[in-house]
């Protein structure tokens, strides 16, 4: 019998939808640069302009707000690269913020100050104030939800104080988009990050947002592309299959809710054999489970639920592979657990069932460890 295959690993990649998967597909067959003028440059012009509007849409925007960029990596430093061009002296990041932020940020010169988390990971907003009372405007970045667990941060709170001491928010929405509705506006960000591959589009592409007060200044030179604010020639196909994800992404919004009760359901079944559930106190994304069972290391729960056929991540797994201890579990005050931290996160084709066999794995895999325990013991 061949063994089931389980993919619950979401926040590393969404599996590619087929609208988006069509639209890559169609794209390629246009065959044009959008900015030459003839009819196949138009084609392609179309495609890109339409992808602009449903991102657009996607957050409540104009689409001129929107700028193509490889993906939330270069959507991150797009917009640390802009604020540090305008002048701002400091860089406020959460301790939750992932790497695309933190080493843009360590990179940029700039001094750069960390806005601890509490215990359920939120970003305290009383340290923010505080830090935000001293000289310098300064540009604070805030992730909408954190890939690890799923915690969903008080944004809009944070912007009336950033909007208060004239600073500029940048939101990385790349693991929240798609997953929870998203209103620029009434977020009060400045900026904000997108990724497709996170939402079922493809991978190496994604936007920048910008409202009214960022402007966004290119950091690689050529041509005049994307309004000037980041040259070379657009990825074409990508944008389609992002357009086609985000409105499809869109459309199944509702449907996620489910995803939210499986989780739950997992998430009792975790607990009740003695397991830790990290930022359950706090608002999460519907399909995103952190968990931590002392002693049963991070690598050695991958690894038993990948034999058994579910794929799911370490709290961090970093982009070598390697697993590292949870930094944000450390900066949730539980470095005890880091070393133990385990990201399940579903999205728009998990099932019911792939949350139920995750579970049976998971379980059988920690009896298991038990088992071996009290045999040395
Ligand atoms: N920001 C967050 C919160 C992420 O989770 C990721 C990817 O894991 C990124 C940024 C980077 O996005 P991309 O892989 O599109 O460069």
């Amino acid at each position: 019998m061949s063994k089931p295959s389980i993919y619950l690993d979401y926040n590393a990649t969404a599996p590619v939808r087929p609208e988006a998967r069509d639209a890559v597909l169609r794209a390629f067959e246009a065959a044009g640069n959008p900015s030459s003028v003839h009819a196949s440059g138009r084609a392609a012009r179309d495609i890109v302009e339409t992808a602009r509007a449903q991102v657009a849409a996607l957050v409540g925007v104009v689409a001129g707000s929107v700028t193509f960029v490889s993906g939330g990596t270069e959507a991150d430093a797009l917009a640390i690269g802009s604020a540090a061009f305008a002048g701002f002296n400091r860089i406020i990041v959460s301790e939750g913020e992932h790497d695309a932020v933190l080493e843009t940020a360590a990179a940029s010169g700039l001094q750069v100050l960390k806005m601890p988390l509490d215990a359920d990971g939120v970003a305290r907003l009383d340290w923010l104030e505080e830090a935000l009372s001293d000289e310098g405007r300064a540009l604070v970045c805030l992730m909408l939800a954190n890939n690890e667990t799923g915690v969903v941060q008080p944004v809009a709170q944070a912007a009336a104080l950033v909007r208060a001491a004239d600073g500029w928010l940048h939101v990385d929405a790349v693991q929240a988009a798609g997953k929870v509705a998203i209103d620029f506006t009434a977020l009060g960000a400045d900026t904000m990050a997108l990724s497709a591959h996170k939402l079922g589009g493809p991978q190496g592409v994604g936007a920048l947002v910008a409202g009214t007060r960022a402007t966004i200044v290119r950091q690689q030179h050529g041509g005049g592309q994307e309004r000037g604010r980041r040259a070379g020639t657009e990825n074409v196909a990508g944008i389609a299959g992002f357009g086609a994800a985000v409105e499809a992404a869109a459309r199944d919004l509702p449907a996620m809710a489910n995803q939210g009760t499986w989780r739950d359901a997992l998430a009792e079944r975790v607990k009740a054999a003695g397991a830790v559930v990290l930022g359950e106190g706090a608002p999460r994304l519907p399909q995103t489970l952190c968990l931590a069972a002392e002693g049963f290391a991070s690598q050695i729960q991958v690894m038993s639920l990948d034999l058994a056929g579910v794929m799911v991540s370490a709290g961090s797994a970093c982009s070598s592979g390697k697993v590292k201890a949870s930094r944000v579990v450390e900066a949730m005050g539980r470095a005890d657990l880091a070393p133990f931290a385990l990201r399940v996160s579903g999205g728009w084709a998990s099932t019911e069932q792939d949350w139920i066999s995750c579970g049976d794995a998971w379980l059988a895999a920690y009896s298991r460890i038990g088992a071996r325990r009290r045999e040395v013991a």
